[in-house]
């Protein structure tokens, strides 16, 4: 039953209008509205207060408020409390030497000094029987007091139906709060403890219900016939690598391959730090679909990362019928006539490949690298399309687990963690602008190539950008510099890219562009100028386009910002996957997921940084219980 705000005793016409503007007009809007935080209430003694500690204490008025006027009034006065005479300072709060009476308890919460038993109040409440905690909302145009009455208004009348929506006995195997009496500790909480278990259950709830939700969509996978690879083939193949795979490598090729057995199609996200060798594995992948006779497609997000793989892939192997296709390419219809074909082959591109337009025959496996540079629509389309190959994230942004559960719910996920043999970590420092010079020409005495990254083209906002680098290093002489930004067009690119890869004395000036894919084992030096306007995952992945053969490579960070927390960190730090958790905290799931899915994951409860342990129950509770 819905019952309206409006019945309920506090609410009069004002309130009632303001809480509507807040998006709440029933008892059960306002109870299922998470307090933004809670103001601790919790009794602090006297005598166990440390120093210069805010402590909250109810005292007696023991003296008459004497206020002046500074730049702001001050008002001063003292109470009693436990046998100790305390002088209190208020600030702005003139009303009080009125409101005040000697012998009156009064609630204060302040930083006290225990050496000159004086407080510093910032809450002084005339009411000493507020709650422990009290819920703050901050709703437009009503008080955190007035919702509190409310609040226990409506659940000492009953005014709010809330029903179960878990199975009782999971609430009995995890000891977990009633959905209706959880509400009501999360909004009159007795004391912390409680709170925490009203807190649990609603996080566990929304586990459970996200995790069922999932479990319908694996139910629906679709079947499809095993993959009838040509082992043969495919050692064949793996035998023109001119490297030996890692044993991470062949774990992950051999989970691939255990996939295209199975009899319904499969997910499978490869998480390798930058640099870990994953277009090797994909490339192998792909082999194991085409000796089955199958087409396997492997789309990139840039054009130059898929002309970089296009490239890689023919001239390793050139025997195996392969296809590039983005918005870009000459031979479109070509391709596009062989696609329909039974034939099989590799195909690489860009999202072009998601387009209406292209329909794609006999397709056996869908790899799709730097997953998180996709928005959500991308890999629908091209489920939807192609209902029965199986699919292959590769990220080189690590997905904490905890995002990889709740946002791909059943995905299988496959970890390269070994880099390849003779890496070397790549040094990292913070950097000041003027060392760029001397290093760019030493880098060049020595043949070696060097990127240097800016925040933006030409902008007026940020100091650092191509238009006015490229002067500065016009102006100190320095030759060999590409250009590569997104105003280019993508010939251009091409050619920048090729220019600069095929000359060791090269500088590639560019955007945040190269952050995914390039690899280019001769440039050992990057340079980050602006480095506080990239996250902390992209400086990673910017940093990974250095150290990729076995010479030393340096990452030089230049930043506007003095004492940048994420730098240190990142200079400290090589490991993806613990900035990750980091960017995770600080920056929320969008970094991950791509921005145009940062909305995607919202909750009201569970925390993705630390709540990968009930995310797993809840996971593990649908499949038994369902
Ligand atoms: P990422 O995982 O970042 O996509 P790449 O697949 O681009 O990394 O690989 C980085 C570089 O390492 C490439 O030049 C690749 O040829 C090389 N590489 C990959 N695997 C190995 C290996 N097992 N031994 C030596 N080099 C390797
Ligand atoms: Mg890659």
């Amino acid at each position: 039953m819905i019952i309206s705000l409006k019945q309920v005793k506090y609410v009069g016409e004002k309130t009632y209008h303001s809480f509507v503007k807040n998006s709440i007009w029933s008892t059960y809007d306002l109870v299922l509205r998470r307090p933004k935080n809670y103001e601790n209430y919790v009794l602090t003694s006297i005598n166990e207060a440390t120093n210069d500690s805010v402590i909250t204490i109810i005292g007696t008025v023991a003296s008459s408020v004497s206020s002046y006027k500074k730049k702001v009034s001050i008002s001063k006065f003292f109470i009693h409390i436990e046998n100790k005479k305390i002088e209190v300072t208020a600030f702005n709060q003139p009303y009080l030497e009125k409101a005040l009476t000697i012998g009156q308890e009064i609630l204060i919460k302040g930083k006290y000094n225990i050496y000159t038993k004086k407080i510093i109040a910032n809450k002084i409440s005339l009411n000493p029987l507020i709650p422990n905690l009290k819920p703050i909302y901050n709703y437009e145009g009503i008080h955190d007091t007035q919702v509190y009455k409310i609040m226990k208004e409506i659940f000492l009348k009953e005014q709010v139906t809330i029903y179960e929506n878990l199975p009782k006995p999971l609430l009995k195997k995890h000891h977990l709060l009633e959905r209706k009496k959880a509400y009501e500790y999360l909004h009159l909480p007795p004391n912390l403890e409680v709170l925490k278990q009203a807190i649990r259950r609603l996080k566990y709830e929304e586990a459970y219900q996200q995790q069922k939700a999932w479990l319908k969509t694996i139910k629906e996978r679709p079947l499809k016939q095993a993959l009838a690879y040509d082992l043969t083939y495919v050692k064949e193949k793996i035998n023109k690598i001119p490297y030996t795979l890692t044993k991470d490598q062949q774990r992950v090729v051999n989970e691939i391959f255990l996939d295209f057995k199975k009899g319904y199609t499969t997910e499978r996200l490869i998480q390798g730090d930058v640099g870990s060798g994953k277009t090797v594995v994909a490339f192998l992948a792909a082999i194991g679909a085409i000796s089955a006779g199958k087409k396997a497609v492997l789309m990139a997000p840039t054009e130059i990362l898929a002309q970089q793989h296009y490239q890689n892939f023919i001239s390793l192997y050139p025997e195996i019928k392969t296809a590039l296709l983005t918005s870009k390419v000459k031979n479109k219809n070509q391709v596009l006539s062989d696609l329909e074909n039974d034939e099989p082959m590799m195909v690489i591109g860009t999202h072009a490949l998601a387009s209406e337009k292209v329909v794609i025959d006999d397709l056996g496996l869908i790899i799709i690298d730097e997953q998180h540079k996709f928005g959500v629509k991308i890999k629908e389309t091209l489920k939807l399309k192609n209902h029965l190959a199986d699919i292959i994230y590769l990220t080189a942004t690590p997905i904490p687990r905890t995002l990889a559960i709740a946002y791909f719910g059943d995905l299988e996920v496959s970890v390269i963690k070994e880099k390849p043999a003779n890496r070397k970590a790549v040094e990292t420092k913070i950097v000041d602008e003027k060392t760029i010079f001397k290093t760019l020409i030493s880098q060049q005495e020595k043949n070696e190539q060097t990127y240097i990254v800016v925040p933006a083209i030409d902008s007026e906002t940020k100091s650092y950008n191509i238009k006015q680098v490229d002067q500065a290093l016009k102006k100190a002489g320095i030759k060999h510099v590409y250009l590569l930004h997104g105003k280019q067009k993508i010939e251009e690119q091409e050619t920048m890219m090729k220019n600069f890869s095929a000359d060791t004395k090269g500088i590639l000036l560019a955007t945040s562009m190269i952050e995914v894919g390039i690899d280019i084992k001769n440039a050992t030096t990057i340079f980050i100028l602006g480095a506080n306007h990239f996250g902390l995952s992209q400086l990673h992945q910017l940093r990974g386009r250095v150290g990729r053969g076995d010479k030393e490579s340096f990452c030089y960070l230049v930043s506007e910002k003095e004492d940048d927390e994420r730098l240190m960190i990142l200079s400290k730090e090589t490991d993806g996957f613990i900035l990750s958790q980091f960017d995770l905290k600080t920056r929320g799931p969008g970094e991950f997921l791509g921005e145009r899915q940062s909305g995607y994951l919202k909750y009201n409860y569970l925390d993705l940084t630390q709540d990968l342990n009930i995310l797993i129950q809840a996971r593990k509770d649908v499949e038994n219980y369902i």
